[in-house]
């Protein structure tokens, strides 16, 4: 069975599209695993969460998707993503907020540990660097975890010998899923940060072990013209055109 593996839509309903068109395009998922940020920055929040959940999936909680609704202060956000989220907060319908509110943090998947940031802190740290990954082997019990935040897709792996190790996730890696363990993360849906603004995620093919990151090319434009019409901060609308 396969299985896609996204992360940190942020309202990017343009990104979202092309993305599920490129799924269905691969012969479709069983199931949409999402690891949470589904608002925050973008345009169209609330047609975001609506089609995400015309979709079987599960999905947990990110720190966009907890400011928007009040759970979650924006102090620790930096200025321009304090202002989407509270413009974000006003477009959400009682549905939304309600869907939100229920977002669990952490998720089982079989082998699987879903959570937004990192298994020790699932809402706000952020698994960039291999210290702070190979301490986080160790919160949790599942053989692989699958997380977002960063919008860097990126594999951690363990080995038997206590090192961490780590590589970028690009489509031309063929990572089989075998013994070690590994932290995965898809990269970012609608606001990619390694340099390339094509969408990025995962799709996990249960038969053969193996996770593929697909890039997906949409246009940008329209989204940040949704952005501009609803005064959301230029440098949110600029970062999309560089994927930084
Ligand atoms: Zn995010």
């Amino acid at each position: 069975m396969h299985y896609a593996i996204i992360a940190d839509i942020h309202a990017n309903l343009a990104a979202f599209i092309a993305v599920l068109d490129d799924i269905k395009r691969r012969g479709g998922v069983e199931e949409v695993w999402c690891l949470g940020d589904i608002v925050g920055y973008g345009p169209d929040p609330s047609q975001c969460i609506k089609l995400l959940r015309q979709y079987n999936h599960v999905c947990v909680a990110g720190n966009h998707d907890w400011a928007a609704i009040g759970k979650l202060a924006t102090s620790e956000f930096n200025p321009d993503a304090a202002i989407a989220c509270r413009w974000t907060g006003q477009q959400l319908s009682h549905e939304d907020v309600d869907y939100l509110e229920k977002l669990p943090v952490v998720i089982q998947k079989g082998d699987f540990t879903l959570v937004h940031g990192s298994p020790r802190q699932p809402i706000w740290e952020y698994l960039i660097s291999v210290s702070s990954a190979k301490e986080n082997f160790a919160y949790f019990q599942s053989q692989f975890c699958l997380v977002g935040h960063s919008h860097v897709p990126l594999i951690f792996r363990f080995n038997e010998t206590g090192a961490c190790l780590f590589s970028q996730f690009t489509p031309n890696i063929r990572l089989v899923l075998a013994k070690k363990r590994l932290i995965i993360n898809p990269g970012g849906v609608g606001q990619p940060r390694d340099g390339d603004p094509r969408a990025s995620y995962a799709i996990y093919d249960s038969e053969t072990g193996m996770v593929r990151l697909c890039r997906v090319p949409y246009n940008i434009s329209v989204t940040q013209t949704r952005m501009v019409k609803h005064n959301l901060p230029v440098r949110l609308v600029a970062r999309l055109s560089q994927g930084v």
